[in-house]
């Protein structure tokens, strides 16, 4: 009887595993993915949908025609229970031989009491969030005053971090206020440039002159205590001040992960050995987000590590190589740490996620803003095409 792997969220993690599984057994297999969205969403892009630079049309493409295309099943549905004994979920009919969580995360706001749109925080980490940022710009815009950005205490996701902050020193600079509008950047991370990866050779150096000729003041290690209307607490008491704040939380995992028993950490993130089936359910892959990584060192402010899209395509294809070995018969062959995954992101190359590197470099500036359209453009060419196995 031919196998059925499950897959749960149809994202970056979800569509590849997927399609690469399907692709793996040439076609000999039943694939099915649930997803809560029924739209792959380029979550890197979010950074410009405040600022009126992508709108969900330029940064989403429905999953149905694609996943029909490869003969994979799609049900648009949110999963809410996992029976990982009777190999079950609640949106489809019979069981599963494997499954495969790629379900993400979702904003941990109550890590900051008082972290919230009503008063005046915002964030960008989903598409909802982004366009309420937007909305929020817009007005500040009628009544500009000082601005804010900022990463929270357990944060891994500073990319976004760094690359909002930077957009919007250039939307003041571009709305003539740059000298009228003052602008922070306060986050957890032990020294400007951590990054949630250790840094990078030359990188705070690099992102102090970035700073220092922007006008942006810079608050590191520091924890954020409350929000309320207009003014942030600092846990060593300062206060900021501020018109428009834009906060990225820490993830934690989706409901559906976190409440099923012995499946996942404290965060609902699924503990994963390096083949990324779970360790506690040989069946259960997990990756992407949804995949526990454990933080290799300690900061006075905690800090996360940021999940990208390039390790979860790494992920997601060596889950659904193994799964393909073992409806085949064979041997588990495909390992990976997490650590040991080349990171690549708009300002960051480095031949390693996590130290010892023997080489990395931080390239922000203008020529990485010109990268990420591109690179925009070409991700969304080949998801929507389902050609997972290209860069
Ligand atoms: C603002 C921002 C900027 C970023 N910038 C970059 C960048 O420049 N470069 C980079 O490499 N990475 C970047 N990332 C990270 C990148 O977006 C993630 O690595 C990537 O989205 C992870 O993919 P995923 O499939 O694990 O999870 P997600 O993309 O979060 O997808 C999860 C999927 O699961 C679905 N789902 C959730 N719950 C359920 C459920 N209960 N049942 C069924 N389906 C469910 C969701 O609908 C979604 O389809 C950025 C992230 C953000 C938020």
């Amino acid at each position: 009887m031919r196998k059925k792997v499950l897959v749960l969220g149809g994202n970056f993690g979800g569509v590849t595993a997927a399609l690469s599984v399907k692709h793996a057994l040439d076609g000999d297999v039943d694939v099915t993915v649930v997803s809560a969205s029924d739209r792959f969403l380029f979550k890197p892009s979010l950074i410009w949908v405040p600022f009126g630079k992508r709108t969900e049309d330029d940064i989403t493409f429905p999953l149905a025609p694609t996943f029909e295309m490869h003969g994979v099943e799609f049900v648009h549905a949110e999963a809410k229970a996992i029976a990982p004994i009777a190999k079950r979920v609640d949106t489809t009919a019979g069981p599963y031989d494997y499954l495969v969580i790629a379900t993400g995360y979702r904003n941990d706001m109550a890590v900051v009491p008082g972290l919230e749109p009503a008063n005046g925080v915002h964030t960008i980490t989903t598409l909802p969030d982004a366009e309420r940022a937007g909305a929020a710009w817009r007005r500040f815009l009628d009544g500009p005053g000082p601005v804010v950005i900022g990463a929270t205490q357990g944060t891994g996701c500073f990319g976004a971090a760094y690359e909002f902050l930077f957009n919007t020193a250039h939307q003041l600079k571009k709305a003539g206020l740059k000298k009228r509008v003052p602008l922070t950047y306060v986050t957890a991370e032990p020294f400007l440039g951590h990054f949630g990866i250790g840094g990078l050779p030359g990188g705070e150096r690099l992102l102090q002159l970035f700073c220092k000729k922007e006008g942006i003041q810079v608050i590191t290690g520091t924890a954020l205590r409350e929000a309320s209307p207009g003014r942030l607490l600092l846990d060593d008491g300062g206060k900021l001040d501020f018109s428009y704040a834009m906060i990225i939380p820490p993830f934690i995992g989706q409901e559906v992960v976190a409440r099923t028993s012995g499946l996942s950490d404290g965060n609902g993130f699924v503990p994963v050995r390096d083949t990324y089936q779970s360790t506690a359910h040989p069946g259960i892959y997990a990756v992407g987000i949804a995949a526990a990584v454990t933080v290799p060192w300690t900061t006075a402010i905690p800090v996360g590590v940021p999940k990208t899209g390039f390790p979860t395509e790494v992920q997601a294809r060596v889950a659904a190589d193994n799964i393909a070995a073992r409806i085949r018969g064979e041997e588990q062959a495909r390992h990976k740490d997490f650590g040991e995954i080349p990171a690549v992101c708009v300002m960051i190359l480095a031949d390693r996620m996590l130290p010892p590197r023997k080489a990395g470099v931080l390239v922000p500036g203008p020529q990485a803003h010109a990268a990420k359209l591109a690179f925009e453009k070409y991700f969304l060419w080949k998801a929507r095409n389902g050609y997972v196995r290209l860069p």
